[in-house]
């Protein structure tokens, strides 16, 4: 039979990245960790929603960036600032005039790309990726979203989504400094959302246009700016690595001369290896005191710090560890992400997600072995003994136990205990770990004492 109609099939072969990529996207969505804004009405390409197993994995990281860098340290402070600000702290930041991107449209399928990240053709020329078309000449795109303050549609009630949290942290700089009589050095730290206008959305929610940052503006002394630029850089990269993000995937990239800012000393990325290859995670720069001038000069406000030892007014330096939220909880879904064969005798393997305890949305499920024998409100009591501790416990009753564990492993919790036969009559559970799959017996009363003291134990080697 002639098979006029269908399509050839390509000969290239899979891409093990991409096939990963789909894998995480696939498991994201299926179990509610995140996926596509207003899917009801065809989504919306550039944003995202996170599910109850999301939502938890993004409140863990942050809590723990906040725990490493506010909380457990006397010189960095925190903030939490409007995300609209002033349209002029956009202009004097340069944002206005410079954080554009250069734009080309394909004059035959009109999609729309940036022109600095395509690749010429051997011959030379670019021409539209997607059909090969022809391509407008580039122009320059401002990436942030513009709305209006009021009721009056005019420029002069024009203001800007944040493209950044950071200019709060040099606009707030000397009412913040001086409620904390706060001594050089010292920081501070603000985690919210951002927004921007990105031309290519791309690699699921690695690029979009709302995002949270966690960001950190650290003044130092102009002179001891290079010391503490160097502290920073191995203090976030660490920061990744005692979560659990495995260590040669980590890596830290000097921006070359060509790549800095003009205002900028140093800028140093913490790169993650992909599946689609390595990609900014952090970037840590040097800002000098560009940004507090720049304020003061634009505002008429001194924005100085007083040096009691030598009597002067002086502007500090800065040094600006900026994270990504959302990159973070993909980063660490793609590095916790393991495919294990069926062991011996077996016919299913199973999907794990191999997350550090601290960042797993789920500490510790816990499960009846059936349905009777008193076993569920056994079961239901060491749950709540769990949140009364704060402790995110959950408990499930559905099918096997061993499909109840395997859900788990997927949704990445820890440990699983399990009331059976046995607990009526000594009192004792069995407590699962996920990665290793050993169980051991536990008294009931010691179980919620167990799993905290496993919570914050040390990180994984
Ligand atoms: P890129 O070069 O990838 O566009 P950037 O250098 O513009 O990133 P920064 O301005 O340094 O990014 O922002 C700091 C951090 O904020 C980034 O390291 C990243 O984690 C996060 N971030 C920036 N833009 C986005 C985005 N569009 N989507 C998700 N996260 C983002």
């Amino acid at each position: 039979m002639a098979d006029k109609g269908k399509k050839k099939k390509s000969k290239k072969p899979p891409d093990p990245g991409e096939e990963l990529m789909a894998k995480i996207v696939s498991l994201a969505k299926r179990r509610s960790f995140v996926f596509q804004s207003s899917e009801i009405y065809g989504g919306l390409k550039s944003c995202y929603d996170y599910g109850p197993l999301g939502v938890e994995l993004k409140r863990n990281i942050k809590e723990e960036w906040w725990r490493s860098t506010v909380l457990s340290r006397e010189d960095v402070v925190g903030l939490d600032a409007s995300i609209i600000m002033h349209p002029k702290v956009w202009e004097a930041s340069g944002h206005v005039g410079g954080f554009s991107d250069p734009l080309v449209d394909c004059k035959e399928c009109k999609n729309r790309f940036r022109a600095d990240i395509l690749e010429p053709s051997p011959e030379g020329d670019t021409r539209c990726p997607d059909c090969g078309g022809e391509l407008t000449q580039p122009r320059q795109f401002n990436l942030m979203f513009r709305t209006h303050l009021g009721s009056v549609e005019d420029d002069a009630s024009t203001v800007y989504l944040r493209p950044e949290t950071a200019q709060a942290m040099f606009v707030d700089f000397a009412t913040v400094q001086a409620a904390g009589r706060l001594k050089l050095p010292f920081g501070i730290a603000q985690i919210g959302k951002a927004f921007r206008n990105e031309i290519v959305v791309e690699h699921f929610t690695y690029r979009s246009c709302e995002f949270e940052q966690m960001e950190l503006e650290y003044f130092v002394e102009p002179g001891a700016d290079e010391k503490w630029y160097d502290y920073w850089r191995k203090t976030r990269l660490e920061w990744y690595s005692s979560l659990g993000a495995r260590a040669e995937s980590l890596r830290l990239r000097d921006h070359t001369k060509d790549e800095l800012a003009h205002y900028a000393r140093a800028c140093t990325d913490v790169e993650y290896k992909y599946p689609w290859g390595w990609g900014e995670l952090e970037g840590i720069a040097n800002r000098t005191d560009y940004d507090l001038k720049q304020h003061a000069q634009s505002s008429g406000k001194r924005l100085t710090y007083f040096d009691t030892q030598t009597n002067k007014h002086i502007v500090p330096f800065v040094i600006e560890p900026s994270a990504g939220v959302d990159r973070s909880a993909l980063m660490f879904l793609i590095d916790a992400y393991h495919e294990e064969p069926p062991p011996e005798g077996k016919k299913e393997g199973r999907v794990v997600l191999r997350l550090h305890p601290r960042l797993a949305p789920i500490k510790v499920a816990v499960l009846p072995l059936v349905r009777k024998d008193g076993m569920p409100e056994i079961a239901r009591e060491i749950v709540k003994e769990f949140w009364r501790h704060s402790v995110n416990a959950f408990y499930d009753e559905k099918d096997s136990v061993g499909r109840r564990y395997r859900r788990q492993d997927e949704a990445g919790t820890p440990y699983c205990i399990t009331v059976d036969g046995q607990t009526k009559e000594d009192e004792t559970v069995t407590i699962r770990e996920r990665d290793s799959m050993k169980q051991d017996r536990i008294k009931v009363a010691e179980a919620v004492e167990v799993v905290r003291e496993r919570l914050v134990g040390p990180a994984k080697p």
